[in-house]
């Protein structure tokens, strides 16, 4: 899964999600987060991201933002 990061919080651009081809974008409370079971691992949101906050969870360190995007967007 793709996951999104710190540097999406008050951004609020939505190129994400307009290219999301299963629209698993939804919003966090400050930030959209990425539905961990529903991201297909397309990758086409990264380099639409003007702010570079979406990485793909193979990144190293990112544990905690997967479990953030999971929490926030299973919430709904
Ligand atoms: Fe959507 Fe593909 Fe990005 Fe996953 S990697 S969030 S499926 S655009």
């Amino acid at each position: 899964t793709y996951v999104v990061i710190e540097n999406c919080i008050k951004c609020k651009y939505m190129d994400c999600v307009e290219v999301c081809p299963v629209d698993c974008f939804y919003e966090g409370e400050n930030m959209l987060v990425i539905h961990p079971d529903e991201c297909i691992d397309c990758g086409v949101c990264e380099p639409e991201c003007p702010a570079e906050a979406i990485k793909p969870d193979t990144e190293r360190g990112l544990e905690k933002w997967l479990e953030l995007n999971g929490a926030m967007a299973k919430a709904w």
